[in-house]
C-alpha cells in the first residue's frame, strides 16, 4: 500500500487541497513545508511563474498540470481552476496547487479557498515569500526603515478599472509603495501618482525577475518610469517600489557620490 507523506496522513475519501506559495523565484526561497509537501504529492496544478528546479521537486511520476502559462493564450480560466482543484480532491486525491510568491498575495488564493470550502473540500494555506519580500531582499531596498518609511502598501497595477481606482495617499512621505503587474500600466500610475500629488521626483525602482539569476534592479524618478521601462524592455515579473527606500542601495547614487569626492 502506498503510504501518504502528506501531513495531517488524510487517507479519507475527500482529498485536500494545498494552496502553497512558491516563493519569489529562487528555489532555495522555497519553504521546508512546500518542498515536504511536493514530495509527497501525486498531483501538482502550477502557475506559470514557478521556476522549473522547484517542479523538479515533486516526486516522480507525479502529475504536474499547468494552469497559467504566463504569455501563453492557453491560460485556464479562474473557473476551471477551481473546478479542477475540486474535481480531483472530491475524487480522494490531495492536490498541491503552487503559486508564485504567496498565495495570498495577488495570488487569487483566497477564491481557490473558497471554491473548495463551498464544495467540502478541506483546504491548506502554506505561505511563501512574496516577491514584495524576495525582491526587497535581493535588491537590499528595505521596504521599512525608521527614517524612511513606516507604511507599506501592495497595489495591483493591472486590474480592472485602474483609473477609477482610489490610490490617495497611498506614496508620500514616510511612504512606500509596491506595484505588482504594473510594467504594462507604468505611464498611467506615473500620471495617476503626480495627479495625486506625488513629487515627479520621488525615487523610484524596478525589480525584474527578483532573486532570479537574470535579476535586474533600475532606478529613476517617478517622471522618469514609463521611459526606463521602455528603454530598457523591461520584461514581467517585475515590481515597482515608489518611495524614498526606492534610493537605497543605489549604485548610481554612489557612484555620483563617489565623484563628487575624488
Ligand atoms: N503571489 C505573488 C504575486 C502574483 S501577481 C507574490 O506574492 O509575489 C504577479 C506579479 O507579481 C508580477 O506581475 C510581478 O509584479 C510580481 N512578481 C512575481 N514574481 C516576481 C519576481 N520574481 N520579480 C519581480 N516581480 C515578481
Amino acid at each position: 500500500m502506498e503510504s501518504n507523506p502528506l501531513p495531517g496522513g488524510r487517507k479519507g475519501p475527500v482529498g485536500t487541497v494545498y494552496l502553497v506559495g512558491a516563493g519569489p523565484g529562487d528555489p532555495d526561497l522555497l519553504t521546508l513545508r512546500a518542498a515536504r509537501l511536493l514530495l509527497g504529492a501525486s498531483l501538482v496544478v502550477h502557475d506559470g511563474l514557478v521556476d522549473p528546479a522547484i517542479l523538479a521537486m515533486a516526486r516522480p511520476g507525479a502529475r504536474m498540470v499547468s494552469v497559467a502559462k504566463s504569455r501563453s493564450r492557453h491560460t485556464m480560466k479562474q473557473e476551471e481552476i477551481n473546478a479542477l482543484l475540486v474535481r480531483e480532491a472530491l475524487a480522494g486525491n490531495d492536490v498541491v496547487r503552487l503559486k508564485g510568491g504567496d498565495p495570498f498575495v495577488f495570488g487569487r488564493g483566497g477564491e481557490e479557498a473558497e471554491a473548495c470550502r463551498a464544495a467540502g473540500v478541506p483546504v491548506e494555506v502554506v505561505p511563501g515569500i512574496s516577491s514584495a519580500m524576495g525582491a526587497a531582499a535581493a535588491a537590499q531596498i528595505p521596504l521599512t526603515h525608521r527614517d524612511h518609511a513606516s507604511i507599506v502598501s501592495f497595489v495591483a497595477g493591472q486590474c480592472k478599472g485602474l483609473s477609477d481606482q482610489d490610490w490617495s495617499g497611498l506614496a508620500g512621505k514616510g511612504r512606500t509603495l509596491v506595484i505588482f503587474m504594473g510594467i504594462a500600466t507604468s505611464a498611467q500610475i506615473t500620471e495617476k501618482l503626480i495627479a495625486d500629488g506625488l513629487a515627479p521626483d520621488v525615487p523610484v525602482a524596478v525589480i525584474e525577475k527578483a532573486t532570479c539569476a537574470d535579476m535586474r534592479v533600475l532606478r529613476s524618478s517617478l517622471a522618469g518610469l514609463s521611459h526606463l521601462v521602455e528603454s530598457e524592455r523591461v520584461q514581467s515579473p517585475a515590481l515597482i517600489v515608489i518611495g524614498d527606500v526606492a534610493a537605497e542601495n543605489d549604485n548610481t547614487i554612489r557612484a555620483a557620490a563617489l565623484e563628487a569626492v575624488q
